[in-house]
């Protein structure tokens, strides 16, 4: 008897590799094309830096006309959740990074290179594990999981390197007879790689992030076919990512230790190895501390955060392309206009330590990417975001006519307002210029240097009467403010006063600031003039009468 009985026995009805190798041949595309992966698993939590290396998997994909795809890692069936593929399908939907190939819903997929969730491919992993039996590169091991434990505890308790390997690996010595008695028997089993690594060997990786690394090599007998009958990670990266003809393998750098045992599992089933590119997490400074952004404390580490926050898809990228590649600041300054998929994205400029996350950072960039959009955008956006978050910003958006208006206050210009970095802020901003809101809310007028409510009185009442008319231009309306400034006795010009200080009460932004306090509550608000224009005479008039009279 030998291995192929052993091999025959274990898995009757695996299909020869041959069939598999036909069925998913290499790829058509152009020299140096990359293909590229997004390999989670459905656990029901989409991590920030999930959606991270997925941008930087998309980016390559596209800047090199590869293919970037999406594999579902379902193969640990007690940590999957229900909504898991959804929740992975909907987060690269809602950032606009839909994969080229693969799953597209909890059950759809697109390509030619699936089943694209490991659960379904289990024939495969069979069939690749049937031929590494063949050659005695694999073998059946009947260690319970306490033998395997007691294993492990005597090497602690003798302070050697753990593992199933060399010595302590029993069953790797038995012999085709005694496995195929052993399955005879009905003894449970599940099936090991015969590693032929040795330990005191040393193997050169070069990473493209990470760069030259050395490790010793792999000489664990892993587990590659669990007692379920699916595979390891390990086993399943190797023949996924070499029949789906992955080129570069992006992936966390809690794999780089394990690239001696991929590179040896790759070399004996005989297949040509991907390049690897490992990306340091995404950390956070903790008090001083740096520590990696933790699903359990920041709330930050989860996509669907930036969702509920309102914070545009298109900042949350701009920043992730800020933290991975330092030139990508310069370049934005360079060209503030351009699309991010014009930046030269390189990857092996990536920091090997694990970039730095900065909320104040992130929320500045949204500003800067929210000031650009025209104010359609932002109305249709902020209510789409209202719909699901907040009802009274969805009850002022209902006015779609006069919320455009309000929107495109400081909007379309060189210098467009900067006040809002999420949709959560826009309720804030804008909810003065609504009559309903702005008489019934309980706010107290932030007025300055002027406060003393006579003076108040005294200057709103000559404005409204002798100086505001809705039909003035901008520069005529600005240059009756300086004249209500005159003639209650300020100075016309800041630049006078400054000079004389004592000469004069106040200047002119003492008096407008007055008509801006009262016409919204606020000290801070965009442009004065916009603002009347757009909520009209009637409004204005009752705004300022309410302290004038
Ligand atoms: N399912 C693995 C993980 O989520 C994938 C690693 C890989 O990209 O190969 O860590």
């Amino acid at each position: 008897m030998d291995y192929k009985d052993l091999a025959d026995l274990i898995f009757p009805d695996a299909k020869p590799i041959a069939y598999y190798e036909e069925k998913y041949p290499e790829r058509n595309l152009p020299e140096g094309a990359i293909v590229t992966r997004f390999a989670p698993s459905p656990t029901g939590f989409v991590h920030i830096g999930g959606l991270y290396q997925s941008l930087i998997a998309k980016t390559m994909a596209e800047k090199t006309g590869g293919v970037f795809f999406l594999r579902v890692e379902d193969t640990d069936q007690k940590r999957e959740v229900e909504n898991g593929v959804t929740d992975i399908v909907n987060s690269l939907k809602d950032f606009d990074m839909p994969p080229d190939e693969g799953m597209i819903s909890d059950s759809e997929e697109i390509g030619n290179y699936g089943p694209y969730k490991q659960s379904l491919r289990k024939d495969i992993y069979q069939a690749y594990a049937k031929f590494l039996i063949e050659q005695g590169k694999a073998y059946p091991c009947f260690c319970t999981p306490e033998e395997v434990d007691h294993i492990r505890k005597k090497q602690e308790s003798a302070k050697i390197r753990p593992g199933y390997y060399g010595v302590w690996a029993k069953c790797r010595n038995l012999t085709v007879e005694e496995a195929i008695e052993k399955i005879k028997n009905g003894e449970k089993y599940i099936v090991r790689f015969k590693s032929p690594g040795r330990e005191d060997r040393k193997i050169k990786h070069k990473d493209v992030i990470k760069g030259n690394v050395d490790f010793p090599e792999n000489d664990q007998d892993i587990v590659i076919i669990k007692a379920d009958g699916l595979p390891t990670y390990h086993f399943a990266h190797a023949v996924d990512d070499h029949l789906m003809r992955t080129t570069l393998v992006i992936r966390s750098d809690e794999w780089l230790s394990s690239v001696p045992l991929h590179l040896q599992l790759f070399a004996s089933l005989g297949f040509r190895p991907p390049k690897y590119a490992h990306i340091s997490p995404i950390m956070k400074n903790d008090n001083g501390n740096k520590r990696k952004l933790s699903k359990r404390k920041d709330p930050e580490a989860a996509v669907s955060y930036y969702r509920e926050q309102g914070i545009p898809a298109d900042a949350v990228k701009e920043y992730l392309l800020n933290i991975a590649n330092s030139s990508f600041e310069n370049w934005r300054r360079a060209n503030p206009d351009k699309d991010i998929k014009e930046f030269d994205f390189q990857m092996n400029k990536m920091s090997v330590s694990g970039a730095l996350f900065d909320m104040v950072k992130l929320l500045d960039i949204s500003k800067n990417v929210i000031s650009k959009y025209d104010a359609n955008k932002v109305y249709t956006e902020s209510l789409k975001w209202a719909e699901s978050y907040d009802n009274e910003l969805k009850d002022i958006l209902s006015n779609k006519e006069y919320s455009i208006k309000v929107l495109n206050i400081e909007r379309g210009k060189a210098k467009p307002r900067r006040d809002i970095s999420k949709w959560s802020d826009v309720k804030y901003c804008i909810e003065y210029m609504y009559d309903d809101k702005f008489f019934n809310n309980r706010d107290e007028y932030e007025f300055d240097k002027i406060s003393d409510k006579e003076e108040i009185k005294k200057i709103l009442k000559l404005y409204i009467s002798k100086y505001y008319n809705e039909a003035d231009d901008q520069t005529t309306w600005f240059s009756k403010i300086k004249d209500l400034a005159e003639e209650l006795g300020y100075a016309r010009e800041v630049k006078e006063y400054k000079k004389e200080p004592e000469k004069w009460p106040g200047h002119v932004g003492d008096i407008s600031t007055v008509i801006r306090v009262a016409v919204t509550k606020r000290r801070n608000t965009p442009d004065l003039y916009e603002i009347m224009h757009v909520l009209g005479k009637d409004s204005v008039e009752k705004r300022i009468n309410l302290l004038a009279e």
